[in-house]
């Protein structure tokens, strides 16, 4: 929602649909840029917000951008000679614990929104926000308006979730890097959490974890353009599943390695335990199998925390007394993602053969039931992203459904 302009033409989609019967409940975020803009203005007084006292009055702050936008949306569906009434997450509650400016959505009270729907209201509600058990206003995280929209419809027992956004849909992997990428018409929500290196641009990943959970079938849509955009459901059998739905890929990976460590037992628990004590994330853990009673231990992190891990990895080492500690931060993370996969034999050994006809060497391999990833040198990227995207076929035009 760029301008009043584009508020009108919600509305006027949104009548649309009213005047067809449905029932609706829309959850609008903050039009566009505003977030930022807001967030800035606190900046301006005070660099760096990290206190939770501080946190609070970021989230009060924050949550204005929606209460503007609900408002708006009602007044123009109002202009239109429809009966609309908006709420602030406060108002309905939408209750989250109290983790500011991350919070989470605790549960939804139904009842105030039910009472308008049976009376023929559209209700509009504010994304991204809510309030703890203490009556702070809170926000759910940077995108939290997507899942607003999820838990609003789950809480409502909704039959469908469509979330307009500023793509027409989620794509068998980024469009800049493979231009033969194309739109899929459904996704799993497991894959589309596999996906999550590109699907985060496209939807909060949490809220498909809670569409996932609740059961609510999301459809991505273009707010500009018309078109089916891409279905989010669970796996059923008239979902037709190709092979593999898509390749995702993550720049922001480095790794770590210490070399002879001893090969005995806790050694893995108390690296990944300091390390997790820094508060850093990891991603793929491959220990290699030990000879002369050492072995070597290698793991990625966020390239962002590199440093970070580093300088834990070499305090680490030295008490354990392993021989040295190397690291990368040039390297990137492929992965195949395909619920078909589980039915399949042989997606590992294609995928690999098709690195390596390209002369690209894997450093690293994970895999899940849905999912192989790779590591692989950062130059590759781009050739790698699109030769797998060729060899699972997924240049062609999708069949039709
Ligand atoms: N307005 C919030 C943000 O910019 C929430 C959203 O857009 O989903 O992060
Ligand atoms: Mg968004």
């Amino acid at each position: 929602m760029g301008s009043t302009e584009r508020i009108r033409s919600v509305a006027k989609r949104v009548a649309k649909w009213a005047r067809a019967g449905h029932r609706m409940v829309v959850v609008p975020s903050a039009m566009s840029g505003e977030t930022n803009r807001l967030l800035a203005l606190a900046k301006e007084l005070a660099p760096t917000q990290s206190t939770p006292a501080q946190m609070r009055e970021l989230d009060m702050i924050a949550a204005t951008g929606e209460q503007v936008s609900v408002g708006l949306l009602a007044i123009a569906l109002q202009a239109e000679g429809l009966d609309a009434v908006s709420y602030a997450g406060w108002q309905v509650p939408i209750t989250t614990d109290s983790a500011f400016t991350k919070a989470r959505i605790q549960s939804i009270d139904q009842r105030r929104v039910m009472a308008d729907l049976d009376a023929g209201k559209i209700v509009i509600i504010a994304g991204f926000q809510g309030v703890d058990g203490a009556g702070n206003v809170t926000t759910l995280g940077r995108g939290g308006s997507d899942t607003s929209a999820v838990a609003v419809a789950a809480a409502l027992k909704a039959a469908e979730c469509l979330i307009y956004t500023d793509v027409d849909g989620v794509y068998t992997t980024d469009p800049r890097v493979v231009p033969e990428a194309r739109r899929l018409k459904a996704i799993s929500f497991e894959e589309m959490l596999e996906m999550a290196s590109l699907g985060s641009k496209v939807l909060q990943i949490r809220s498909v974890e809670f569409a996932g959970k609740y059961k609510v079938p999301l459809r991505v849509l273009s707010s500009f353009a018309e078109g089916p955009g891409t279905l989010i459901t669970y796996e059923d059998s008239a979902m037709e599943a190709p092979l593999i739905s898509g390749i995702a890929f993550n720049r922001d990976e480095a790794k770590l390695t210490v070399r002879g460590v001893p090969d005995k037992p806790g050694i893995a628990a108390h690296i990944l335990g300091e390390i997790g004590k820094a508060n850093i994330n990891v991603d793929i853990i491959v220990q290699n199998v030990g000879a002369d009673g050492t072995t070597d231990f290698t793991f990625t992190v966020h390239r962002g925390e590199y440093q970070k891990a580093m300088g834990v990895l070499k305090q680490v080492a030295q008490a354990l007394k392993a021989r040295e500690v190397v690291g990368d931060d040039k390297i990137v993370k492929i992965s195949v993602v395909g619920v078909g996969m589980r039915s399949h034999a042989g997606i590992a050994s294609q995928m690999f053969k098709a690195l390596a006809d390209e002369g690209i060497n894997i450093q690293m391999i994970s895999t899940s039931e849905i999912k192989i990833s790779v590591v692989v040198e950062e130059k590759y990227l781009e050739l790698g992203v699109r030769s797998l995207h060729t060899t699972f076929g997924l240049d062609q035009p999708e069949a039709a459904a």
